[in-house]
């Protein structure tokens, strides 16, 4: 039974009786027993079977159908009403932080990290404050709500430690990379399974959007691309682009592959849902996919020097 009494206590409590379930990709195989779970419970259950990829992509539609929906894996990026985040804990030894000590050089260090790992930041404090380290966490922005917590489209709780040397605890290079270039300090990323420390440096990533914006600059039209997703939907910001530049053109999709942009046929595009579509994804799409900052730079509203990684604020 993966359904605790907690949840199902929480749910009567709230007099949900039809209930949602949404989870993302990795997550998405538990879906199908929590609902049998709930329904021996009494509730009557959907389960959300479309691609979810964050807190920002909730199932809106399905939540019309239902009293409450329960998201697994993310914390809440926005103020939606009717529902139930289930954060999914991962936990690892804090103590492979030491590994990262002879990294830092000035003896007092910020920690941020992914939700997922963001209950054990006490923990990781308490090592790091008996080998004589000091740590700043700072609180984020609405979009993280835990302490320390960063996401790949809020740096907010990295910058607000203030600090020059940054440790990153997780898995992956782009949540560190952003860190690094969002607040011009060292950091270092420690991957908490594999072991793995190396200091990240944004330097290739910015050589990289360079060339992108050069091989933009020709582009006699450009799409610039809107989400209907819930927590990902910055049409003001689009709008305000498209204001920029007599060749764009507004438009909405809510999944962004290769194929749309290649059946829509236009030779560049800005991105305003999710940040990572720009970054992490470039090497799928066919044409330059550039971040709205970057698309300043190429409206000439912005100097390079004034590069800004992309972030909803
Ligand atoms: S917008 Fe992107 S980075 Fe931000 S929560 Fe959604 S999927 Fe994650």
């Amino acid at each position: 039974m993966i359904a605790s009494s907690d949840l199902i206590a929480e749910l009567k409590q709230r007099g949900a009786e039809r209930v949602a379930l949404q989870a993302p990709e990795g997550l998405k195989r538990r879906l199908p027993e929590l609902a049998l779970d709930l329904q021996s419970a009494g509730f009557t259950v959907f389960v959300s079977g479309d691609p979810c990829y964050g807190a920002c992509d909730l199932d809106i539609d399905l939540l019309k159908d239902a009293d409450l929906l329960i998201h697994l894996g993310h914390a809440p990026v926005d103020k939606t009403e009717r529902i139930l985040y289930d954060i999914f804990r991962m936990d690892f030894d804090p103590e492979v932080v030491l590994n990262a000590i002879p990294y830092f050089t000035t003896g007092r260090i910020g920690l941020v990290t992914t939700v997922q790992h963001a209950h054990l930041i006490p923990e990781i404090c308490r090592i790091l404050k008996e080998v004589g380290i000091s740590v700043t966490v700072a609180e984020g922005s609405d979009r993280t709500p835990y302490p320390g917590q960063i996401l790949g489209c809020s740096f907010e709780a990295a910058r607000r430690t203030g600090e020059t040397e940054i440790l990153y605890l997780g898995t992956g290079v782009f949540h560190p990379l952003g860190v690094q270039i969002a607040t011009g300090a060292k950091v270092i990323a420690c991957d908490p399974y594999t072991k793995q420390i190396e200091e990240v440096n944004g330097e290739r990533l910015l050589r990289r959007r360079y060339a992108l914006i050069e091989k933009a600059k020709p582009a006699e039209k450009i799409g610039i691309l809107v989400s209907p997703k819930s927590g990902q939907a910055r049409r003001e910001l689009a709008a305000k682009l498209a204001s920029l530049s007599p060749k764009a053109i507004l438009v909405q999709l809510r999944e962004v592959t290769p194929d749309q942009l290649l059946n829509l046929g236009l030779p560049c595009y800005v991105n305003t849902a999710c940040p990572r579509l720009a970054y992490d994804d470039q090497v799928r799409w066919p044409v330059p996919v550039l971040t709205p900052q970057e698309f300043e730079i190429l409206c000439g509203v912005r100097g390079f020097e004034d590069y800004e990684v992309d972030e909803i604020k």
